[in-house]
């Protein structure tokens, strides 16, 4: 099969990852392998990519946003027949025997392995995986549709449900690629106004266009406190911005994955009135299902851009430097 192989870590200016052949991978007990038809890319591939995540495998096929059809089936599956549409996402496995698994918080697993870090991903051909972790794909989604949810849609309803935003609430989103477009989408449903601040001038300009209350640069001119709040920009300074916007009691939930340093905070002006800073792990399975019965619902309607395989270099420096709406999309077949 052919597939976008890292080897080393380094920026994505560099190009480091190379289109290579290998073996299609056979399905082992209980998994079943998956004939890709497209994956989209995630700001946590290229924390992958350049090294900034600890523990990462190297080599790597990146990507944990996959959707396709079962292409084959391991010994004792069960749930899944060939042919059936699915999706894989980052969760890849937990051991189902600790005490985050037992009280239904398998994001914090110990032994929780990752699609596209800890094992191959969908920049590729073919993947094979557990059966337990694929997610089945409602019918009213296109391949390419489907793909962002399997982590913007999901992180982000995570992120939502962590930030605790009461239904007609106000929330402030710092950020907004593919997961706050999500979001947006979820807040709204819920009768929540939203108030976006982001650097980038198209993605102030897509927020609009989605229905934000408020798009702003910066919080300087902010006209508001809000409930809730969720920081989606890597950008550790954002963190008091956030909270000093909060109303008393308010939440701030961290979507990122990775966070550059946080600066001091001021216990009268970030924290006192019982704000909440609070960060986001993952998720578990029934965030995923939950999820996706929730957009097919409402239905939730992703912005993509797509490139082909080969062009998975450009396609992530493309989303470093902000020039994507919505979410990147690698087309493999
Ligand atoms: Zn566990
Ligand atoms: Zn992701």
């Amino acid at each position: 099969m052919q597939a976008m192989l890292l080897e080393n870590h380094a920026p994505i200016e560099s190009s480091p990852l190379k289109l290579k052949q290998l073996p299609t991978p056979q399905p082992g007990s209980k998994q079943v392998r998956i004939k890709i038809h497209c994956c989209a890319i995630c700001r946590t591939d290229l924390h992958v990519i350049e090294g900034d995540l600890p523990q990462a495998q190297l080599p790597i096929i990146p990507g944990h946003q996959i959707v396709g059809r079962v292409d084959a089936v391991g010994e004792g599956c069960n749930r899944l027949k060939l042919g059936e549409r699915v999706g894989v996402a980052w969760l890849r496995y937990t051991c189902g025997r600790c005490q985050y698994c037992h009280t239904k918080r398998e994001n914090l697993c110990e032994q929780a392995r990752f699609t596209g870090y800890h094992e191959p991903g969908g920049y590729a051909e073919h993947t094979t995986v557990d059966e337990a972790f694929v997610y089945r794909i409602p019918e009213s989604f296109s391949d390419v549709a489907a793909t962002p949810l399997l982590c913007a849609g999901i992180i982000g309803y995570r992120a939502l449900a962590r930030s605790q935003l009461p239904l007609q609430g106000k929330l402030a989103i710092f950020g907004f690629g593919s997961s706050a477009h999500m979001v947006i989408q979820l807040a709204k449903h819920r009768g929540c106004e939203v108030y976006v601040i982001t650097r980038g001038e198209s993605h102030r300009q897509l927020a609009e266009k989605m229905g934000a209350t408020w798009v702003g640069a910066n919080t300087e001119d902010f006209p508001t406190k809000v409930h809730s709040a969720i920081i989606f920009a890597p950008a550790g300074e954002l963190i008091p911005t956030a909270l000093a916007i909060l109303d008393k009691g308010g939440t701030l939930a961290v979507a990122g994955i990775h966070m550059t340093s946080i600066p001091p905070l001021d216990y009268t002006r970030h924290l006192f009135y019982e704000r909440d800073l609070r960060s986001v792990t993952a998720n578990t399975r029934d965030d995923g299902m939950a999820l996706f019965e929730a957009a097919a619902a409402i239905p939730i309607r992703a912005q993509t851009t797509t490139y082909k395989l080969a062009e998975a270099n450009q396609a992530l420096q493309d989303l470093k430097a902000d020039r994507i709406n919505g979410t990147g999309v690698l087309q493999v077949c």
